[in-house]
């Protein structure tokens, strides 16, 4: 029955980890609370069950603004959806109570003031909600980076609503925080699911900042037409960097506190609607937007800290596709914050520049991005991520990091530890500015030790000592504005003594570096003019119906559509993402599309997909869901029968079916396909030059199904490995 809803609606055939879980707290009305990073599939663990419900189920959401989108996607999707806040006329108001007493509406999303104050709490104690869900529950807590007094409010709702389960879902992490959520909504005994936090599908790159925009730009560039953040630090950065941006040809708009709220929600629609290239914004930008196509994130100076860096970037590749995320950092920044930090409320003083140094040395760790990122959380990551710098050999340790660390160090002992890292750099590539001679430190021999390295080069190794503790920054003794300078630490000297060695790195040549598997994993089999055609299509569809692109159909259902070339209504229905709802409104359209462009193109069409569609990065391993069903198979139970067993549709069950041939590497395939038929099929399979099974299906004169010719191809396939591994391991005489 979940299974059928997930498919019917949403067009996907697995639920993503915890999703299942957390959606049997809502139907059996435990309260609970659910942390999943972002792009974790949140929104599904309320939705479903409000299906499954007579009743009503009432979302409180933080942002007006966003409201809309949340009730336009739902709409799409087949859910009866609505919205009750600040901004619907009293007309509309009619229609939503009229809709509720009919019990029409499955989903309404409400602001959390209105839910405790309008008239509308008066309708709800005569048609009780099913359940209440929390989303964006951190930010009832006054630990959170996202407090609204208003969520204070929801304390009330078990008072008021006796019985009535409540469900928080929240992206942030951290311990008190949870335990804020919970106690202030006075939770009883609830569930407390936490997900994993590793994002396989983001690949994470920091470097050192240089003049000028070139390194955003470069980035940018790649993804021209596709949609980005980049977070700076202050409201004038904000607007420095979109100003220098539009003159660099590049469409974005600001966004910052600073800004009237209409000015700044028609540049987050702007984003929405894939009318820019990026919104340009401070920390105030970004949570509850849904767009599930951002495709990467740049940090345009350091982050604050570890906690928010998550969430920010965790807005990139929601969609489950690869994305990047880059960080420029400098010291400069570092100091920048400092200075911010310290003029904040000495409580909070102290844990500021805790997470502040945790965030640099984040920036200057040689260790992958990814095991630091969770490990914060609280959680491991075992071997190589292969999507982040550091894993994919984008970075290396210089041999010589002994060496190059005890020349720098020495040129600051030298400089008697009272001067910057600007001016240490300049030392050591034999600058001969007038500060330097006016100074005697041409004299030094430390001077010129290291000219045959760029200054950002050096710059960057200083950097990397800062963050490893090697040297420190602090502000020079006996001045007040003090400028800050260069000191050993006692780690510090004793790399001069040799007892220590610290880790440099440096960049790698690009062409060396490895691809990250997630690039490689969600392109393959896609055609990408055909890919190109769909989002112009998209575009127009959304267009002509009001709605953000993403919500008409996801670039991993766009991919998808360009990999499987479906020219048949019931192929839509395979496609990742594609609901009966959607093939109904959009399927038309897109069918034509697809076959003017491959009967142009001369591209085959209605393939097999190659594997399913994953999320990013998570490889060729078969989801919970499948495994679920191998000890079926083992015992060997017929599909219709494991199918029965687990309620699941035929053709899921023959997904798993192929996964558990493909796990077990099974090459007979007669415990399903009569011998006979399947010779004939493996036969007529030999000759077949591609994976498409349409071809194999035609020349069998359409006399055998899908089913059989899926089966025996991917046995034949494990013969034909196997075969070739022998091969290889032919003992050479
Ligand atoms: P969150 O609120 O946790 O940040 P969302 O609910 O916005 O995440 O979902 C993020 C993306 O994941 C959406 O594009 C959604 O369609 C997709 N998604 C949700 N559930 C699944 C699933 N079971 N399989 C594939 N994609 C999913
Ligand atoms: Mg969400």
């Amino acid at each position: 029955m979940l299974y059928q809803l997930l498919k019917k609606h949403w067009g996907y055939d697995e639920f993503l980890p915890l999703q299942q879980e957390a959606v049997q707290c809502v139907l059996g009305g435990r309260d609970s609370l659910l942390v999943l990073p972002t792009g974790g599939g949140k929104s599904l663990c309320y939705q479903l069950p409000a299906l499954c419900h007579p009743g009503l189920a009432v979302v409180v959401s933080p942002l007006i603004s966003l409201m809309k989108d949340q009730v336009d996607a739902a709409l799409a999707m087949g859910i009866p959806a609505a919205t009750w806040n600040s901004t619907i006329s009293a007309e509309q108001q009619r229609g939503v109570r009229a809709a509720i007493r009919a019990r029409k509406l499955k989903l309404l999303y409400v602001s959390p003031e209105r839910l405790l104050t309008d008239a509308l709490f008066e309708l709800l104690d005569s048609e009780l909600p099913a359940f209440v869900a929390i989303d964006e529950a951190h930010c009832i807590s006054q630990w959170g980076h996202d407090f609204r007094p208003e969520y204070r409010l929801l304390g009330m709702l078990k008072q008021r609503f006796p019985g009535v389960s409540l469900h928080g879902f929240t992206a942030t992490a951290t311990g008190p925080v949870r335990g804020d959520i919970v106690a202030s909504l006075n939770m009883d005994d609830p569930a407390v699911l936490i997900g994993n936090f590793h994002r396989p599908n983001l690949i994470y790159h920091v470097q050192q900042r240089l003049p000028g925009l070139n390194q955003i730009c470069s980035v940018m560039e790649r993804f021209r037409g596709q949609a980005g953040i980049v977070y700076a630090i202050t409201r004038d950065r904000v607007e420095k960097v979109s100003t220098l941006l539009n003159q660099l040809g590049f469409r974005t708009r600001p966004y910052h506190a600073g800004m009237t709220d209409a000015d700044r929600e028609r540049n987050q629609q702007a984003l929405i609607d894939d009318q820019l290239d990026a919104i340009v914004a401070t920390v105030a930008f970004g949570m509850g937007i849904d767009k599930s196509n951002v495709r990467y994130i740049i940090h345009a100076e350091l982050p604050r800290s570890l906690e928010g860096y998550q969430q920010e970037t965790g807005r990139a590749g929601r969609d489950g596709l690869e994305a990047e995320c880059w960080l420029f950092y400098s010291t400069g920044d570092y100091l920048t914050w400092q200075r911010i930090v310290g003029a904040s409320a000495p409580e909070s003083r102290e844990s500021s520049l805790r997470s502040l140094q945790q965030m640099m040395d984040y920036c200057t760790s040689l260790a992958c991005r990814h095991r630091l990122l969770v490990g914060h959380f609280g959680q491991q990551l075992t071997g190589d991520c292969q999507s982040c710098d550091v894993c994919l050999g984008r970075l290396t340790v210089a041999e010589d990091s002994l060496v190059l660390a005890q020349k720098i160090l020495s040129c600051v002992a030298r400089c008697r530890e009272r001067f910057g890292a600007d001016h240490i750099t300049k030392v050591l590539t034999g600058s001969s500015e007038a500060k330097v001679l006016r100074l005697g430190h041409e004299k030094l021999s430390t001077w010129g030790l290291m000219k045959q390295y760029p200054r950002s080069q050096i710059r960057d190794w200083i950097n990397q000592l800062l963050g490893q503790r090697y040297l420190e920054s602090v502000p020079l003794s006996g001045r007040v504005e003090g400028y800050p300078v260069l000191r050993l630490t006692d780690a510090g000297r004793n790399v001069l003594r040799a007892r220590a060695t610290p880790a440099l790195s440096k960049p790698v040549d690009r062409t060396a570096a490895v691809t990250a598997a997630a690039l490689v994993d969600s392109w393959e089999g896609v055609d990408r003019g055909l890919f190109e055609s769909l989002r112009g299509l998209r575009t127009q569809l959304a267009s002509a119906a009001s709605l953000p692109a993403y919500i008409v159909f996801s670039d991993a259902t766009l991919r998808d559509l360009a990999r499987r070339r479906p020219t048949e209504e019931g192929m839509l229905q395979d496609v990742h993402g594609i609901g009966q709802q959607k093939a109904a409104t959009y399927g038309a359209a897109v069918l034509t599309l697809i076959r003017d462009y491959c009967g142009q193109h001369q591209l085959e069409t209605n393939l097999a997909a190659i594997g399913r569609v994953r999320r990013g990065g998570q490889g060729r391993i078969p989801g919970s869901a499948s495994l679920a069903a191998f000890p079926l198979f083992d015992q060997g139970l017929p599909v219709p029968e494991v199918a029965q067993q687990l309620s699941r549709a035929n053709s899921t069950v023959l997904e798993y079916l192929i996964d558990y041939i493909a796990a077990r590497q099974i090459t007979d395939p007669t415990r399903w396909v009569e011998k006979p038929l399947a010779e004939t099929i493996a036969v007529v399979a030999s000759y077949a030059d591609s994976d498409r099974l349409r071809p194999i299906y035609d020349a069998l004169h359409g006399q055998v199904g899908y089913e059989a010719i899926k089966i025996v191809v991917a046995c034949e396939k494990n013969r034909a490995e196997a075969l070739t591994r022998n091969l290889h391991s032919e003992p050479t005489r």
